[in-house]
């Protein structure tokens, strides 16, 4: 007999957990299955070496941000562990020597710090800031809003068209500018209409191409670093980005618990198969080993080409969707590198390995724009970088649990190899490749690759065959400008539903999507919540008309 519940979630990872949570909190008996030997998914603390088990590193993703106050509060996360370090100063220092320092709410050390190199550019500071800040307010919001089937027919598509474009009354012709710019240009033009020292563009690019296949000087690049900006999503106000205590992997503890804490049972090593579609509804899923577990809704939280081309089958799904979901790009070139580290980086620019404000937020590796444009060029052309670029943090400087007294874990979020290098694992490059970065980071603090006890690569062939990543694109797919708001995953199935009746989708590739902020599986779990309500609603209807 097959096991039967309420709700199926598909894939553990965070929004597959935040979704279960609210389907259990919503009295939906659900279970949620996972298909490695644990759950979190990209938000995972591991301990990579096995001879060193007392380091934990946070394997992937490294830093929160955009997890809404709506979730976070509704279950109840820090009662369950979620509890949020804020990160120190953005920081770079230069091979030509001297270095940067940028605060996200320090308007008088910025303006000290960027006046090193910059007199004009330190004065545009506030006013970039600014303009950063209203256009937050705009694309905050949208973040929570449902995007509806733009140039649909259908009434309730219409009304929501409508619905959205009367929200957004009071914008000027000055502000919906602003928008078209954010949206269409790079981050490289952007930045040069603002700044002239190519030390401050370097430091703003950065955000413009995290997790992008694309150089700072590709068009879309711009919104990217606004997606990466944007620190209130319109519920309230957010942190700056921080360190989870006990890394990423403890995000996704929280919600887990949150979910048993309703009911939701999860099941590990539980790799779902196909997904079981009868005269256009779900049914179920079976596993990989054949068991079948029922249920009359599904959530699916993993990639769209598992999800869509995998589970529930070509034959089962409309000609155009399926086409959209075979073009969907899922790029990035990303390779992870995790270092236990024997003691701090000591920075020629600023010396000491005892720890010190620029080791508490991001330790960068991007100096100018022309290094981080280098580095993804040389990767198209389909060669590694020879000089990556590197998003590097130190989580130990606050969070004490991931390593022994004394010694620290850094975590470089690096770009780019490849493309196609998902398909191999390319294990001896990669090495190669995590050697010329750490030189780049030895030139800067040069006890820095003395001071590495072990390392960890996770390159883009594990982060698509151990961790479901396809193609190994961080957020299920890229953030181009094709791929946004209405379009993300597919036209006409950017509310969180799909084909196939009782199937929902709630990974990082719809709306919202990606990053470590639970939207998208918050929103798919309310698309079903409030259909099965809407669906009471009209059996009662149609119940009394019966009747009378
Ligand atoms: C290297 C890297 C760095 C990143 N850095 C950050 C960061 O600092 N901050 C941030 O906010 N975001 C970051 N991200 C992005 C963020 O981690 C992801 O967008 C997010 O974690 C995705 O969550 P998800 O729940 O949608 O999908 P996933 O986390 O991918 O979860 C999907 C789950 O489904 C499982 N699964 C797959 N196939 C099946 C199947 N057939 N049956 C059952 N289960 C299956 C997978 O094992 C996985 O656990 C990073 C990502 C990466 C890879």
């Amino acid at each position: 007999m097959a096991a039967t519940y309420d709700a199926i979630v598909v894939g553990g990872g965070h929004n597959g957990l935040v979704a279960a949570a609210y389907l259990a909190r919503s009295g939906a008996r659900t279970v949620v299955l996972e298909g490695r030997h644990k759950t979190g998914g990209a938000a995972t603390t591991e301990a990579p070496w096995p001879d060193a088990p007392e380091f934990s590193v946070t394997r992937l993703s490294y830093v929160m941000s955009l997890m809404p106050p709506t979730i976070i509060n509704e279950l109840d996360l820090p009662r369950h562990g979620y509890r949020i370090y804020p990160m120190g100063p953005y920081y770079q220092a230069f091979p030509e020597g001297g270095s940067i320092k940028l605060y996200a709410d320090d308007a008088k050390r910025n303006h000290d710090e960027v006046s090193k190199w910059s007199k004009k550019d330190a004065d545009a500071m506030p006013k970039w800031d600014a303009w950063l800040e209203g256009l937050a307010e705009v694309l905050g919001p949208l973040l929570l809003t449902v995007p509806p089937a733009i140039g649909s027919r259908k009434p309730r598509d219409l009304a929501d068209t409508l619905r959205l474009a009367w929200r957004h009354r009071g914008l000027d012709v000055r502000t919906i500018a602003d928008v078209t710019r954010l949206m269409t240009m790079s981050i490289a033009d952007l930045l040069d209409d603002w700044f002239e020292s190519s030390q401050v563009k370097g430091a703003l690019a950065v955000n413009g191409v995290i997790g992008t296949w694309a150089g700072p000087y590709e068009p879309g690049t711009a919104y990217v670093m606004a997606h990466h900006s944007i620190g209130d999503v319109g519920d309230g106000h957010l942190g700056n980005w921080g360190f989870q205590e006990g890394g990423m992997g403890a995000v996704s503890g929280a919600i887990e618990r949150a979910a048993r804490s309703h009911g939701a049972e999860i099941r590990t090593g539980a790799r779902v198969a196909r997904v079981l579609v009868d005269g256009g509804r779900v049914t179920g899923v079976v596993l990989d080993n054949g068991d079948e577990i029922r249920a009359k809704v599904i959530v699916s939280t993993v990639h769209p080409k598992i999800a869509f081309l995998e589970h529930v089958g070509k034959e089962n799904l409309p000609d155009d969707f399926v086409g959209d979901i075979e073009h969907w790009k899922s790029r990035s070139g990303v390779v992870k590198i995790n270092l236990a580290l024997a003691e701090l980086p000591d920075f020629t620019a600023d010396p000491g390995s005892n720890l010190q404000e620029h080791h508490t937020g991001s330790v960068e590796m991007a100096p100018t724009m022309e290094y981080i444009e280098r580095a993804f060029q040389e990767a198209r052309e389909g060669r590694p970088a020879t000089l990556p670029f590197s998003d590097g943090v130190i989580p130990t400087a606050f969070d004490k649990t991931l390593s022994p007294e004394g010694t620290h874990i850094m975590s470089l979020f690096t770009q780019w190899v490849p493309d196609d290098w998902n398909e191999e694992p390319h294990t001896a490059e990669l090495e190669a490749y995590t050697d010329r970065m750490i030189d780049c980071y030895n030139e800067l603090a040069p006890n820095f690759k003395a001071s590495i006890l072990h390392r960890d690569i996770v390159g883009p062939y594990e982060m698509e065959h151990d961790y479901g990543l396809v193609g190994g694109n961080i957020f299920h797919g890229e953030l181009s400008l094709e791929q946004l708001f209405h379009m993300r995953p597919a036209p006409g199935y950017a509310d969180y539903r799909t084909p196939v009746d009782g199937l929902y989708y709630g990974s990082s590739a719809t709306h919202a999507g990606g990053g470590v902020c639970g939207i998208p599986g918050w929103q798919a779990a309310r698309a079903a919540i409030a259909d099965k309500k809407a669906a009471r609603r009209t059996g009662q209807v149609r119940r009394i008309i019966r009747r009378s």
